[in-house]
């Protein structure tokens, strides 16, 4: 059997559960070969009856000592139960006897009897006498037992079975990928030793070993689409502006004086744009470090070379708020694309669009529409990338002929994963805050606190400041009644304080978004509860206080991004944690936030403490999740494949050649799936 065959070439595998293994993206032999387990059971050692502990995973060597009992306890409860001793034990010794018990596998009982001898693993329970629930019965020691994800339709035994398989097909067929010399340097397994310890491992560290092998080809691959991708755009022929005397007049518009950092990043834009190539770049910044300043420069930029730039929001209100900014700098030939414009407006935006009156251009995923044509972009920007997919990017920018693009990063991202997210564009770093900022005083507060809380919020309202309350959710679920709903809240601080109360959520229409927002803008609201959909970029300077409901249930990022919301005037401001909890983990994550106010400190916090998956978002790219969650917490490995990457790339040696074949494949698969439109 050839690799490529389709898994249903495998005996066992018709079509239904070939269409459960398509769910896990198995369609090949070649896939199950590198389809990885989520865990392994160790089952390599046997243990002793008298150590294994309650809630240990053991593989104990038993004797039975009486054929099985079967009985129905309840509809559709049946269980199994035999008596067994540990091997080699006095059987008369109560000490050495335990219970196997299987609910609802009758057939059980046929193939057991008295004095046969097993293995017998599975997890011990000590909570109601001895015993092992469901245990796997085996003649010999199974070692390390993979445990595959699974879908409906599926067992783990199907799963090792047809892995197996393929693995048997696989035989003296698995050519290596990697030269030896780079094998030996980062101690690297051969591959087809890798992906048998991969599936049947000698011992867990055999396990690791295999998939360390296989996770450094994945950022080898990745590290080479990045190289060649980054070759290709330093090759690319982008507009080349003219940026005599632009920044001074830009900065002249600006209603106040550039930080240091803000200066530096527009800097390095400035010579990006006029050297004739493509800019590709990452602008990196916590909250309130002044990114849209930086947008407004490249926008102004492209202008002032008499073209059209276009700037992405992932919220309508967002949107919103930076075509304010662009109206004071473009005046009328700024132009604010909506979801919900009716058709006679959109027309117009459409032909402002395609006729070049329109200069600046703001929006949301409207401005993805089949309808929008320029007439000469020139400069694509997208704020708070991570809601953006690199398809809509892709699509937006091919509206275009090479145009200059910037993506502004919502949140602070680990050094580790701005690499493995963006290692193909270039950096710029906000790491300084505009001056007279007051780090924001935030506090853990207990429920019980809540009336004391309140009065705090009132008291600031009557000063004259305004506030927000997030909560997790719009309305309140049955299935979770310890969630505080956003309408419960308004509704309650609409009765116990004298403030005007505005709720916003993302079940509301566009406008009447809008409409909420701007009486809190305008000084009409003073307290806005809302769900997270104030989370990123909303601007009001005279809001101090921002009360965080259930806030055990956010991630520490998009925490630090909420309490961004508050402290951007000058008075000091104050963010509060709502939460209910028992776990000392969930109260010692939220005591982080109340010790910094420094993003990448709490980025780098909440990559540890819940991995890579609320950073990676939408951003896709050649390599699967499991090498992705590695990286993450292996910076050595990625920058040996980096390194490893520069080094085949400048030797080419020719049993390189299929490597690098696989990334260009990988990068024209990319770019097939984004064509425009
Ligand atoms: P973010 O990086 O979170 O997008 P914004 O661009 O929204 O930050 O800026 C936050 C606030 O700081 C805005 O009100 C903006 O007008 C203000 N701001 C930005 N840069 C400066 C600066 N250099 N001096 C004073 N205020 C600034
Ligand atoms: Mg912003």
């Amino acid at each position: 059997m050839e690799l490529g065959e389709p898994i249903t070439s495998i005996k066992g595998i018709g079509p239904r559960r070939a269409e459960a293994l398509g769910k896990l993206g198995l369609f090949s032999l070649r896939d199950l070969l590198y389809f990885a387990p989520r865990d392994y059971l160790d089952y390599s050692q046997e243990t002793p009856l008298c150590s294994a502990e309650h809630g240990a995973l053991v593989a104990l060597h038993v004797i039975l000592l009486a054929p099985p009992k079967h009985a129905r306890i309840r509809r559709g409860m049946e269980i199994t139960t035999v008596r067994a001793c540990a091997y080699g034990a006095d059987a008369q010794d109560k000490t050495s006897q335990l219970l196997l018990t299987w609910y609802n596998q009758p057939y059980r009982a046929q193939s057991l009897a008295a004095g046969q001898e097993w293995y017998a693993c599975g997890r011990m329970d000590r909570s109601r006498g001895v015993r092992l629930v469901n245990p796997s019965l085996h003649a010999q020691l199974p070692g390390v037992v993979p445990l595959y994800p699974l879908v409906q339709g599926l067992s783990q035994k199907v799963l090792r079975d047809a892995v197996a398989a393929a693995l048997a097909a696989a035989e003296g067929k698995i050519v290596e990928t990697l030269p030896d010399a780079l094998l030996a340097q980062y101690n690297l397994m051969p591959l087809s030793e890798a992906i048998s310890a991969l599936h049947l491992p000698r011992d867990l560290q055999a396990a690791k070993a295999g998939r360390d092998r296989l996770a450094f080809e994945d950022m080898l691959l990745f590290s080479l689409m990045c190289s060649l991708l980054r070759r290709e755009r330093l090759a690319t022929v982008g507009p080349a502006f003219s940026m005599q005397g632009v920044l001074e007049r830009f900065l002249a518009l600006l209603p106040f004086t550039p930080t240091g950092a803000q200066r530096r990043a527009m800097q390095e834009i400035s010579r990006e744009m006029s050297n004739g190539r493509q800019m590709n770049r990452l602008l990196q910044g916590d909250v309130g470090s002044g990114k849209t300043a930086v947008a407004l420069f490249t926008m102004y930029a492209a202008a002032e070379n008499g073209y059209q730039s276009v700037l992405m929001a992932p919220t309508e209100i967002l949107a919103q708020q930076h075509f304010n900014a662009l109206k004071s700098i473009f005046g009328a030939r700024a132009l604010l694309l909506q979801g919900g414009m009716k058709k006679r407006e959109r027309d117009a935006a459409y032909e402002a669009i395609q006729s070049g009156e329109a200069f600046a251009i703001v929006g949301t995923h409207a401005l993805l529409s089949a309808g929008v044509h320029f007439k000469n972009l020139g400069a694509v920007i997208a704020d708070e990338q991570h809601r953006f997919g690199v398809r809509q990017r892709a699509a937006i920018g091919a509206k275009g002929a090479h145009p200059h693009t910037l993506i502004m990063s919502a949140t602070p991202i680990p050094r580790t994963l701005s690499l493995i997210l963006y290692g193909d564009l270039d950096v710029s770093v906000l790491d300084e805050l505009p001056p007279g900022r007051k780090p924001v005083t935030t506090r853990y507060v207990p429920q019980a606190k809540r009336a004391a809380l309140y009065g705090f919020v009132e008291a600031q309202v009557r000063s004259g400041r305004q506030a927000y309350v997030v909560c997790p959710r719009v309305e309140q679920s049955e299935a979770l009644p310890e969630v505080r709903s956003a309408g419960e809240v308004c509704a309650e601080l609409q009765k116990m304080l004298s403030v005007r109360v505005g709720l916003m959520h993302g079940k509301m229409a566009a406008a009447q978004k809008e409409a909420v927002m701007e009486a809190f803008r305008a000084g009409t609201l003073d307290v806005l509860v809302s769900t997270t959909v104030i989370e990123v970029g909303v601007d009001v300077k005279n809001a101090t206080v921002m009360v965080i409901e259930n806030a055990d249930r956010f991630g520490l990022a998009q925490l630090h991004q909420l309490r961004g919301r508050v402290g951007r005037g000058s008075a000091e401001s104050f963010c509060f944690l709502l939460a209910q909890t028992d776990s000392a983990a969930a109260r010692a994550r939220l005591m982080t936030l109340t010790q910094t106010n420094d993003g990448f400190a709490i980025a780098e916090q909440d990559l540890m403490l819940r991995g890579p998956g609320e950073f990676l978002g939408q951003r896709q790219h050649g390599m699967d999740a499991f090498a992705a969650a590695k990286l993450a917490g292996d910076m050595a490995a990625l920058n040996n494949a980096r390194a490893a990457a520069d080094m085949l790339l400048a030797a080419q040696p020719p049993e390189c050649a299929p490597m690098l074949a696989r990334a260009r494949a990988l990068i024209d698969a990319r770019r097939g799936e984004i064509a425009p439109n």
